[in-house]
């Protein structure tokens, strides 16, 4: 399929290089110029990677950067004629979603929301798990996109949907990780050797898929992004503000919120968000060693 990947970071990058190891058309446009991505004809605007694609497919950071890539001067949404469907895996507000849905509906363009879950690691090995939302039919339509990417589609209703279900996922992912972090700087504290607490957490009912991808990272104290801090704040202020909206109360996830806003100001909003981690350790006055 003739394909336009919008948004070249961590995600976006090998997401694209998959798409073209599976033999489709890509075109890839990023902000910064300078990233490629090897066998993919590159774009100088948002506007010239969407002309001619039959899918355009956007990897950015957060809401506004959607719609300043759609909607902003040489946007994708300039040049999409009807038929083409936009796809979007970036995490960003489920509202705003279906207001930009809404917009492009009238050019006879299809939304999917389609958040992923799986981090760098599924990124580069086509190993994503797909949450999306969106009409049937176009879904069917980019089922062999989904699996050039990834390993699963979820489809969980209409459009939106995907990036409700993507907070409530990324919900659990901040809490599980805080426990675990919370866990290894009191046992830390209590004199407990990681390496002997590690296999015991793997064989009990606490082993999550959490603790198994970011345990090997911490014990080498590797906090250099696979999903950065500042990404994960901007999910816990999505999933805060669809909350509220909601009339629902996440105590958890406010007390969560704290510690990553906290471990922003100290300077590792770059980092991992496992490098929350520092900011128990400074606290407790200890370093977690592996
Ligand atoms: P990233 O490495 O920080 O890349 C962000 C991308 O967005 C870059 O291509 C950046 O362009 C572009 N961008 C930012 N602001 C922009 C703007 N105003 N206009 C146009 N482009 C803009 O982030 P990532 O990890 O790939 O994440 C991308 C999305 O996937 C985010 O919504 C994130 O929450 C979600 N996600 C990430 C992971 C993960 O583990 N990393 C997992 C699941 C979901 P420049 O190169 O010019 O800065």
């Amino acid at each position: 399929m003739r394909v336009a990947f919008l948004g070249l970071g961590i995600m976006g990058r090998p997401m694209a290089a998959n798409l073209v190891k599976a033999g489709h058309e890509v075109t890839v446009w990023n902000r910064t110029a300078g990233k490629e991505v090897s066998g993919a004809q590159v774009a100088a605007t948002p506007a010239d990677a969407a002309a001619g694609a039959e899918v355009v497919w956007m990897c950015v950071s957060d809401t506004t950067a959607v719609e300043q890539v759609l909607f902003g001067e040489n946007g994708a949404a300039h040049s999409l004629s009807a038929g083409v469907i936009l796809v979007d895996s970036s995490t960003i507000s489920p509202a705003a979603t279906t207001q930009f849905a809404e917009r492009v509906r009238a050019q006879g363009v299809a939304w999917v929301d389609a958040p992923v879950t799986g981090s760098k690691i599924g990124a580069e090995n086509a190993t994503l798990i797909f949450i999306a939302g969106g009409d049937e039919a176009a879904l069917a339509r980019i089922q062999p996109l989904f699996q050039a990417m990834g390993k699963q589609v979820f489809h969980l209703g209409e459009t939106g949907k995907g990036q409700c279900a993507k907070l409530a996922m990324n919900l659990q992912i901040a809490m599980i990780y805080e426990g675990f972090a919370e866990a290894i700087t009191l046992a830390s504290k209590l004199g407990v050797d990681i390496n002997r607490l590690l296999p015991l957490i793997m064989a009990s009912m606490v082993k999550s898929g959490v603790v198994e991808y970011k345990a090997p990272f911490v014990m080498k104290r590797d906090f250099s992004p696979n999903f950065p801090l500042r990404l994960m704040l901007k999910d816990i202020h999505l999933t805060r503000d669809a909350a509220k909206a909601a009339r629902v109360r996440l105590p958890g996830l406010e007390a969560v919120e704290e510690v990553y806003e906290l471990a922003a100001e100290d300077g590792h909003a770059d980092l991992d968000y496992a490098a929350t981690l520092t900011l128990l350790e400074k606290w407790a006055g200890i370093e977690v060693k592996g």
